[in-house]
């Protein structure tokens, strides 16, 4: 080994001692015929000092320069008082240094290290090798690796069994686009790759693996959002003969454990909350609830008015209209209130109604509103009681189509927490249960909210009778508004697998063609099973506090699902493309 210790191991306890140690040149100054190399390697920095005694080194430390590979041989001690720099871990000591070796030489580097700014992303990614050289990238990565090293930990004393699934496969439905891999031995076909392990898993069950694991990369062809990458990690988890408490149990002691062992954070017993609840509360399935705001439904004082806004969506079965009181948001300038205007209109809301509330007692000339003079003054009454609105707050109201009004006040709601700096705690986790098992398309059709192998509460009759009624098994850990992880007990009877199969509208002919491997294991003793995935790029986002998936994941794509830094996807030479039997079209020409 060509080192005794890492830069930022050393310490008090070692000085006098010699040591060697290999790294990069983070810095090199020139102090009054001494020169100061800062060397770094993954766990930081050490200061090495070079004076002209030792003629030969010091002048080759004069040569070298930032980012070359050295070796350096010296003796550790205290730095002078007044020296001692408290932000470096190796701060109190520094290195006198006897010998220095030049390992390789650098160009210099596309940015600087140290005085890391304003450097583009797409520079960053394009030398993602020198970008990830800065101590604060490294540290990302480094607690990403604690991370699953205690979840792996926690799975196998649980019993867990690590097992690899095919990345070469068929296509699993988990509601986005395939990324696809063209045969060269079958001509004409195509591999999917996995958008996750979910059959391959419910299959180790029915072999009786009883408890698995993996982490396991996930492929989605899907428009990037912000926190989105079309490869990405999951925990991914099956158990046999475990009812959803015992599951939802399980993994969130997995999650208080990690959260404890990597960031001294005790979090509480996670509440459980139904959808409809979710929904009806806070207008979405994965509530954020360090913010105290909440959405009121008032649709029932409204029926009857003069105001078409109101009522239309007020009586109609699948309208909402709900309040949502803001706690001194009488004071939100005309400027403000059409900002948020605009902002729901991203959900598709019409428009953002409001009632400032100046002075209650009295009573309607105590209210500032476009609206007031369309609701009577008992209705009124009664939504400011509910909403139990105070002088000082505004009430902004919804109402439209349930998804649309849900979705908006949802979304404002969130941001009004951030701008007016509402949120109560640092973390608040919980789950969701109680999903429908299936959403209702534009064209009236149904899809499965989690998956097409989700359990039902319910027989394949009554699922038969009334699909849109009936609630799946499915749970959803959600933190801080953030969905971590979301699973369900799976369908375990063959039966009951071809009624949700008939629901989706899948022929018999499809269900063989696509799925005949799965319902051929269900009727050969397929055990009572369930589990969960949990996104492992958005735990360490969070727990890291990173605004973007990107800077959490060692190579991402770019928003464009690319790789600047190998230029993937590349084309192909038109022999391997004659190999797999692909000719490409003609591509419109660009004028
Ligand atoms: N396969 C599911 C997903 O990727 C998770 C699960 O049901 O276990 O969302």
């Amino acid at each position: 080994m060509m080192r005794t210790h890492y830069c930022g191991q050393l310490n008090e306890t070692l000085a006098d001692q010699e040591v060697t140690l290999c790294g990069w040149v983070h810095r090199r100054r020139d102090h009054g015929g001494v020169i100061f190399l800062d060397i770094r390697d993954r766990e930081g920095l050490a200061q090495v000092v070079f004076d002209p005694d030792r003629e030969e080194t010091f002048a080759l430390a004069d040569r070298v320069r930032s980012e070359y590979v050295v070796k350096v041989r010296g003796k550790v001690r205290p730095r002078p008082a007044g020296a001692v720099n408290p932000n470096m871990a190796s701060g109190a000591i520094e290195v006198l240094g006897y010998e220095l070796e030049v390992l390789n030489q650098a160009e210099t580097p596309p940015f600087p290290l140290d005085e890391y700014s304003d450097v583009g992303e797409e520079t960053r990614l394009r030398f993602r090798f020198i970008d990830l050289r800065r101590p604060e990238m490294a540290a990302k990565l480094k607690l990403r690796s604690r991370i699953t090293s205690s979840i792996r930990r926690y799975l196998d004393d649980n019993g867990f069994l690590d097992v690899e699934t095919p990345i070469l496969t068929r296509a699993t439905p988990e509601g986005a686009r395939d990324y696809l891999v063209p045969s060269r031995t079958h001509p004409g076909s195509f591999f999917a790759l996995p958008q996750s392990p979910q059959l391959f898993k419910q299959l180790l069950m029915v072999a009786g693996f009883d408890r698995y694991y993996q982490i396991a990369k996930c492929f989605r062809d899907e428009d990037l959002r912000a926190d989105r990458q079309p490869e990405f990690t999951q925990i991914d988890i099956e158990t046999s003969f475990l009812e959803e408490q015992d599951i939802m149990g399980l993994t969130e002691g997995m999650i208080r454990g990690l959260f404890k062992e990597v960031l001294d954070v005790d979090l509480a017993d996670f509440p459980h909350m139904t959808f409809e609840e979710a929904m009806r509360r806070y207008g979405s399935d994965k509530p954020d609830l360090r913010n105290p705001l909440e959405l009121v439904d008032v649709a029932d004082q409204l029926t009857e008015v003069d105001f078409k806004v109101f009522s239309g969506p007020a009586s109609d079965p699948k309208g909402r209209v709900a309040a949502l009181r803001v706690p001194g948001g009488a004071s939100l300038a005309r400027k403000q209130i059409d900002d948020y205007t605009r902002y729901v209109g991203i959900y598709g809301a019409k428009g953002l109604a409001y009632i400032k509330v100046n002075e209650r007692a009295k009573g309607v000339e105590g209210l500032q509103s476009p609206i007031v003079k369309f609701i009577p003054e008992d209705n009124l009454n009664v939504i400011l009681d509910r909403v139990g609105a105070v002088d000082g707050d505004i009430v902004f109201f919804g109402a439209d189509k349930a998804k649309i009004v849900s979705e908006a006040l949802g979304a404002l709601r969130i941001k009004l927490g951030h701008d007016m700096d509402l949120l109560t705690c640092e973390w608040a986790p919980l789950w969701v249960v109680d999903f429908p098992m299936f959403e209702e398309n534009d064209d009236g059709s149904l899809s499965a909210l989690h998956h097409p192998f989700t359990a039902p509460k319910c027989s394949p009759d009554e699922l038969k009778a009334n699909p849109q009624g009936a609630l799946s098994r499915a749970y959803d850990m959600v933190l801080n508004g953030t969905e971590l992880g979301g699973g369900s007990i799976r369908i375990h009877r063959k039966d009951m697998q071809q009624a949700v199969f008939d629901i989706l509208g899948i022929s018999a002919e499809e269900q063989q063609e696509k799925f005949g491997f799965l319902l051929d294991a269900l009727k050969y003793g397929a055990p009572p099973h369930g589990g969960l995935a949990f996104g492992l790029d958005r735990l360490v986002m969070l727990m890291i506090g990173a605004s973007s998936i990107r800077e959490v994941i060692a190579f991402p794509k770019t928003q464009s699902a690319a790789d600047v830094m190998t230029q993937a996807p590349g084309a192909v030479d038109a022999k391997a493309l004659r190999e797999l039997n692909i000719r490409l079209r003609e591509q419109p020409k660009v004028e």
